[in-house]
């Protein structure tokens, strides 16, 4: 497959902080951008060249933006089949369908990585509450989590016992999802890797990431975790992104419990937010990587040049006015990423401020320093 050489056009399915940094980076390297999003003011239309305002599962719209783009790659997983199949027609979309439409489902995403010997948690699928119910008797205090359209969290609910079924599966929609047992956790790590269409593969070293209320609040790579973990969590990430031959690239979230084993959480086929650190702290950053493996170009060194860590900022940081980011900027090493959004209501990822140190735990000190400086705290 011939490259997309730079100076081409990339279509990006989705238009929020992920499509805006990926469209940066892709600028950086002469490429325009174009965005499929339903928001005409979605946080990447400042820096595109066209934003096609329709829905996700709306294939005319996929089709008139794939057919003015010499290839498409995406930000977002919850795009209509339909929709993704009508931007092969005209463009080459990486990554691709089959791909898609596994990770797209939880419980399609689960079943194949279980036939593929990826170790994941125990879990049920979930049609009905009794099947709820069934669960929780099964397997104890459970996290439930709609198949599609969840992310941050949302879509997802936790119970304490079978007495709580019949609530919970009203609360989620009656929609087609999966229990997980709640695993004792040691520590989340992350693991980003690129595949391009020749083949070559490169692995981000793991991130340590940590999450209140399911919503990531903070990361910092390279993750201070044992070298034996750090290697084992690279092969599984490597071996995944092989198995599905992938154009692209995927995070694979991961489970450390507390008996020292690994667990395949989900995956995400699109830069995440636990690897936005790669900017300031590696070679290469995830959105370049993402360019470079959709245009199947040598991939970048993913390697670590200066530990770095994020420190997400929500809407409710928002609340008292804009946040006095002059206290943040005036320490050392300490940068801030906006993402030009409109409203701030609570929860929405309205930017993160970054740091980079002399060791992980040095520049993670330092980004929570730039936060508590600007207020911004964990809940
Ligand atoms: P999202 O798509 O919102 O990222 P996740 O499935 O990654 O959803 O869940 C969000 C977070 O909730 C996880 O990163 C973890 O902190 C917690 N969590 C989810 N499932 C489990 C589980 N089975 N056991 C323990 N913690 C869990
Ligand atoms: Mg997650």
């Amino acid at each position: 497959m011939a490259i997309v050489a730079p100076g081409s056009t990339i279509g990006i399915l989705g238009g929020g902080q992920l499509g805006r940094m990926t469209a940066m980076a892709a600028r950086t390297m002469g490429y325009s951008i174009h965005i499929l999003d339903p928001d005409a003011e979605c946080s990447a239309s400042s820096v595109a060249d066209r934003v096609v305002a329709a829905r996700f599962d709306d294939p005319d719209a996929a089709a008139d933006l794939a057919r003015n783009c010499d290839v498409v790659t995406l930000e977002i997983e919850q795009i209509g089949v339909d929709a993704l199949t009508a931007v092969t027609r005209h463009a080459p979309l990486r990554p691709g369908v089959d791909v898609l439409a596994v990770i797209q489902d939880r419980a399609k995403q689960k079943s194949w990585l279980s036939k593929n010997g990826f170790a994941i948690g125990a879990y049920r699928d979930i049609q009905s509450a009794e099947d709820l119910a069934r669960a929780a008797n099964e397997l104890g205090p459970l996290f439930v989590k709609a198949c599609r359209g969840g992310y941050d969290g949302r879509s997802q609910a936790r119970i304490a016992s079978a007495s709580e079924a019949e609530s919970t599966w009203e609360s989620l929609g009656k929609r087609h999802s999966v229990a997980e047992k709640g695993l004792d956790l040691q520590a989340e790590l992350s693991v980003m890797v690129a595949r391009r269409a020749s083949g070559e593969v490169r692995v981000f070293p793991p991130s340590l990431n940590y999450h209140a209320r399911q919503i990531l609040a903070w990361s910092v790579i390279p993750a201070p975790l044992p070298k034996q973990t750090l290697d084992d969590a690279e092969a599984i990430a490597r071996g995944i992104a092989e198995q599905f031959k992938l154009e692209g690239v995927v995070a694979v979230e991961l489970f450390l419990l507390t008996d020292g084993s690994l667990l395949v959480n989900e995956l995400a086929p699109r830069p995440h937010n636990s690897f936005h650190q790669t900017e300031v702290a590696c070679s290469t950053s995830q959105f370049e990587q993402l360019v470079r493996a959709a245009c199947d170009l040598p991939l970048g060194d993913p390697g670590v040049r200066r530990p770095g860590a994020i420190f997400n900022l929500f809407g409710e940081h928002w609340e008292a006015g804009a946040p006095p980011f002059e206290r943040a900027l005036a320490l050392p090493g300490v940068r801030l990423h906006l993402y030009g959004k409109r409203g701030s209501r609570r929860g929405r990822k309205m930017g993160h401020l970054s740091a980079i140190g002399e060791t992980s735990d040095d520049a993670l000190t330092r980004v929570r320093a730039a936060a508590a400086a600007i207020g911004a705290t964990i809940e």
